[in-house]
């Protein structure tokens, strides 16, 4: 009988494990209706973007998850466009609560450019065009809903409450999630951590995904790598806390924060960002990496310790020169590694192609991008400075005028 019960037991957890599981399946879901051309790209305030907003809520709703916003799931609140211009954009929060006293944030913005006409396209005319943004960021609001399902579904009561939360106007500069951290709707103090996914559709195998907000607690030395060797996934670091996505708004109010995001590519920010590049399998590789690293934090005794990191580029750092490069930030250097060159801009009038790496500027050697924005601070319009560039096995001096 005892036997009986326990094998009863096991397959009842087994049935759960595999309700809650996370799969490829139910992220190509998310991101198909999320990127679809019927949400016109998402943009800040639009109608399209509140069919988005309806479409997050109606999944916390159909989980039982508490609606944690001000207004059912929804939390609305103003977003500047630029000085004058503000639109009505709104946030989307649900609560599980375990009757915990910690909780984590598990977070992901679902705004992108819409149209092209806010700002922030890489597009040549880009207004009219649909940004579609299936990596950026509809998949990782598919990494939050699946998350939300996984921890609604599992049959476990972890030691932490959750927080899920879909925030409007990233692309304006992260205003949705400063909204949340300035008026939150649960107790700040009672966060251990907050999760952001921002662009994890584009998982390379060999290239590794970056981890962000690794020097925000010593913890993640510790719980990280196990983590990811247990999963053979390859990663890549990066230390600081603050940077150009939402997870910056929770670690400046001293929360400990982890960021996941697979890189930059040739169609970040323009209308190509579509759901048939993403990497859906991959996409499922990391939430399942993802469960592992929370519930390992779930064990742990204690609340993390936060630890303050070096300042990074700040989004609104302002320098008199810029060469017009995109790069790839989840490079590990040494050198930064352009992924892409814009048009009529002193990088491509040099000759600075996608796939270069700059070693060096005048006479400032680039390990880290820190490194590169350090050096750009130091010029002026007008001025040419030596760049040592690496293609291949080749060894380029190329002049850059500013
Ligand atoms: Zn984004």
């Amino acid at each position: 009988m005892k036997k009986l019960l326990l094998l009863i037991c096991l397959f009842t957890y087994q049935l759960q494990a595999q309700k809650s599981a996370i799969t490829p399946k139910n992220v190509e879901k998310h991101i198909a209706f999320l990127a679809s051309d019927e949400l016109k790209g998402r943009g800040t305030g639009t109608k399209d973007e509140q069919k988005a907003a309806d479409y997050i809520a109606k999944h916390f709703k159909s989980l039982g998850l508490e609606p944690k916003g001000t207004n059912g799931f929804e939390q609305p609140f103003k977003a500047n466009i630029d000085t004058v211009h503000a639109v009505d954009a709104r946030n989307v929060v649900a609560y599980l609560d375990n009757g915990a006293d910690r909780t984590i944030v598990i977070g992901a913005h679902y705004d992108h450019l819409g149209e092209g006409y806010q700002r922030g396209s890489l597009e040549a005319n880009s207004k009219g065009k649909i940004h579609n943004g299936a990596d950026d960021n509809a998949s990782g609001v598919a990494g939050v809903l699946e998350m939300a399902r996984y921890y609604a579904k599992n049959g476990v009561k972890e030691s932490h409450n959750f927080l899920f939360i879909c925030f409007s106007a990233e692309e304006l500069g992260l205003l949705g999630s400063k909204y949340y951290s300035n008026n939150p709707t649960i107790d700040l103090s009672k966060v251990n951590l907050m999760l952001n996914f921002d662009m994890i559709g584009r998982f390379d195998a060999a290239k590794a995904i970056t981890v962000g907000g690794w020097g925000t607690s010593p913890t993640w030395g510790q719980v990280v790598p196990l983590v990811m060797e247990r999963e053979k996934m390859l990663f890549k670091i990066d230390s600081a806390g603050a940077g150009a996505s939402d997870h910056t708004s929770f670690y400046v109010k001293k929360i400990p924060v982890l960021f996941f995001f697979t890189g930059v590519h040739g169609d970040y920010h323009k209308p190509s960002d579509d759901t048939q590049l993403i990497n859906f399998e991959g996409e499922a590789k990391i939430l399942n990496a993802v469960t592992g690293i929370i519930n390992d934090v779930d064990k742990l005794p204690n609340r993390l310790e936060y630890r303050e990191t070096a300042m990074p580029m700040a989004r609104n750092m302002s320098f008199k020169v810029t060469m017009g490069l995109l790069l790839d930030y989840s490079f590990n250097g040494p050198g930064i590694k352009v992924d892409g060159v814009s048009k009529n801009r002193p990088g491509e009038a040099a000759g600075i192609k996608g796939g270069d790496l700059i070693l060096r500027l005048d006479k400032y050697n680039l390990n880290t991008i820190y490194d590169y924005m350090g050096a750009l601070g130091k010029f002026e319009k007008g001025q040419t400075v030596e760049a040592e560039v690496q293609r291949g096995n080749e060894k380029l001096k190329l002049p850059v005028t500013f």
